[in-house]
């Protein structure tokens, strides 16, 4: 404490009348002209670089700078804080790379100086990161899409390591800063006039370490585990609805946040029922006597049978709505209905009796009972000619 601080405007370089502006500029000069990335223990930069972080920061803050210009350094002495001179918001300076941080804008956890000049950021270097947001297919019937179901999944994700609660580090054993980039997560190297950055090979970029790895994780902090998540299917998906399941996706690193489950749902196909939106489809074969006769058939719903009309004269190919017999819509509160279509079954096998009342049919039947017939042959009769 013998030795006598130098003077902050001395230390940037800068005229006490010195701007802001011009202050940031000295300072940005200076500080990577002295960082402890460019001087590797280089004892005297580091001096050199945390004086730097000192005075600008105390030149930086107006209400400091209008003390140290009152009072010198003794504005910022801890016996002379009682009186109140420095208008101190917690007195003493920080870490000389947080400031360093601050001007550069290098963002959270051990951003690089480089990231202003080369166009911004690494991304998740440093600090906490979120886990992977993870995929599920999951193929269900359509009677579960029409009912809506709950489903467990099982399957294996990056999970938090229990034994070491995520941190990476065997019990007892601390995270510390990385000694070999100091907590900025990135190493720099000299290649001409131009300035290499690399991810710190010992920390790959978290600027934190772990003395001693953790046993079970070996210091990931996640381990691959079979998990199984509840996961509740509405009514009325369809192929290729993707549900989102929040935090149940890969665990998260150096204590960020799980990802996502992204549930990607696929109906099978079924035996009975087809699907247009929320309406439900059916084809159904009648008899063509029926179908000439009309009445009443049964046909399939998803929950029972249901009974319709036909008219007499009803046409394979014929659709008829069943009202609200189809899946709810996902989207709003509607159902949609059963659309029932018609396939009048010509008869594939006669027996002598069947055919002879057919061929007596026949002789009973003029143009009249076959109207579609009779006007097409007419058409193609007029086309010959
Ligand atoms: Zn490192
Ligand atoms: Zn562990």
């Amino acid at each position: 404490m013998a030795e006598k601080k130098r003077d902050y405007y001395e230390i940037l370089g800068v005229p006490r009348t010195a701007s802001a502006e011009e202050m940031k500029k000295a300072y940005r000069k200076l500080a990577i002209k002295y960082h402890p990335d460019k001087n590797p223990g280089d004892k005297a930069a580091e001096e050199k670089f945390k004086e730097l972080g000192e005075a600008y920061e105390a030149l930086n803050d107006p209400q400091k700078r209008a003390a140290y210009d009152q009072h010198g350094h003794a504005a910022f002495d801890p016996r002379m804080r009682a009186g109140g001179g420095a208008g101190g918001r917690g007195g003493g300076f920080h870490d000389p790379s947080d400031i360093f941080r601050e001007v550069f804008g290098g963002g959270g956890g051990g951003g690089s100086i480089f990231e202003t000049f080369f166009g911004g950021g690494g991304g998740d270097e440093g600090g906490p990161s979120r886990g992977e947001d993870l995929r599920y297919d999951l193929e269900i019937t359509l009677e579960e899409a029409f009912t809506g179901i709950e489903k467990e999944l099982r399957f294996t994700k990056p999970a938090k390591c229990e034994p070491c609660n995520g941190s990476g580090a065997e019990k007892g054993s601390k995270t510390i800063t990385c000694p070999t980039c100091g907590g900025r997560g990135q190493v720099t190297r000299n290649a001409g006039i131009i300035m290499m950055r690399q991810t710190c090979p010992r920390c790959e970029g978290a600027g934190q370490t772990i003395e001693k790895p953790c046993r079970t994780c070996q210091g990931e902090g996640r381990v691959s585990q079979q998990t199984s998540v509840r996961i509740r299917i509405p009514a009325g998906v369809d192929t290729g609805v993707r549900l989102r399941s929040v935090g149940n996706g890969a665990a998260g690193t150096r204590g960020g946040p799980n990802g996502d489950l992204h549930v990607v749902i696929s109906v099978d196909d079924h035996e009975i029922f087809g699907r247009k939106g929320s309406d439900l489809t059916c084809e159904v074969p009648v008899s063509f006597v029926q179908a000439a006769l009309g009445g009443e058939i049964d046909v399939p719903t998803m929950t029972g049978k249901a009974r319709i009309a036909i008219p007499t004269g009803t046409q394979s190919g014929s659709t008829f709505r069943i009202k609200s017999r189809g899946l709810k819509e996902l989207q709003g509160a509607g159902v949609g209905d059963l659309l029932v279509t018609i396939k009048v079954e010509i008869p594939q096998k006669l027996n002598t009796a069947q055919r002879t009342k057919l061929e007596e049919f026949a002789r009973l039947c003029d143009e009249t009972v076959n109207p579609e017939s009779k006007s097409f042959f007419e058409r193609a009769r007029n086309f010959f000619r």
